[in-house]
């Protein structure tokens, strides 16, 4: 009897230190090593009104651990611009006609954006994927004017090498809200413009281990964070019921269940610019 009980006793042990060891190595897969863990990336760097612009529906499922935080915990104003209604994209699961997407991801992203208690958010039409297609001036010229409208301090945006994904939708958007930015300040009207530029950085030893060649280019071509916030997953999942067209995105990309992917990707990664020391020319 007493044999038994060793015996179930290591074979417990074991079993513990296995699944313990499986947690630990997949969640190093996620974390970055650079980056120093905080509350809050928007307190941080003393934002009072995020400005978030984004290619896609859902890009906002990246970063809504710093819009949730920075809206429910630091008290900020919060916004957000979406430049496509996504309608180029695969439905999983289908949930509505194609030739519906646009509209239904659209009010996805609406409907993502208020349960992130985002004070407001434009969708634009600008082709999903085409947006390097249009002429650049006129997006520059509408998000110079938005921006003057809402008067963030704080901007996230894509890292313009590499959009986060690699996707040139992102990669374009990184890019004209830069020069946007850069407009303001040479115009020199009453609103000069965000003083920080946050780029939503992705984990890169799991981005180079699952996501094939372009995930090797974002690995390499993106800074390093210098933070590390929550990622308020429980509201990454609300998101994609909310995204319910895009609800099987991670288990079709990652072949795991969202849930799973949370438990090891728990934290958001930002590396962020100091418009006052290092402004964008
Ligand atoms: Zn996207």
């Amino acid at each position: 009897m007493r044999k038994r009980w060793i015996a179930l006793i290591v074979v417990a042990s074991l079993l513990l230190v296995a699944v313990g060891g499986a947690y630990w190595f997949g969640r190093s897969l996620f974390h970055m090593p650079t980056a120093r863990g905080v509350d809050s990336v928007n307190a941080e760097v003393g934002g009072t009104r995020l400005l978030g612009v984004f290619a896609h529906p859902d890009d906002e499922q990246t970063v809504n651990g710093l819009f949730w935080r920075a809206k429910t915990q630091d008290g900020a104003y919060t916004a957000m611009i979406t430049a496509t209604r996504g309608e180029a994209g695969h439905q999983v699961p289908q949930v509505a006609r194609q030739e519906d997407l646009g509209d239904v991801r659209k009010a996805e992203a609406l409907r993502n954006s208020f349960n992130l208690g985002v004070d407001e958010h434009e969708v634009w039409d600008y082709p999903d994927g085409g947006v390097p297609d249009v002429p650049e001036d006129e997006i520059v010229d509408r998000l110079v004017k938005a921006m003057k409208r809402i008067k963030p301090d704080v901007v996230l945006a894509f890292w313009p090498e590499t959009g986060a994904t690699g996707h040139l939708d992102h990669m374009k958007m990184g890019e004209l809200t830069e020069k946007a930015i850069a407009q303001i300040v040479e115009e020199g009207g009453a609103y000069a413009g965000p003083h920080h530029v946050l780029y939503s950085i992705s984990p890169a030893v799991a981005l180079s281990m699952f996501g094939g060649e372009t995930g090797e280019f974002v690995a390499e071509n993106q800074p390093d964070p210098e933070f590390a916030m929550a990622a308020e997953t429980g509201k990454k999942m609300e998101g994609w019921e909310i995204h319910a067209s895009q609800r099987d995105y991670l288990q079709s990309a990652y072949y795991l269940p969202a849930w799973l992917v949370y438990l090891l990707w728990d934290q958001e990664f930002y590396n962020v610019r100091d418009l006052a020391t290092d402004p964008i020319e």
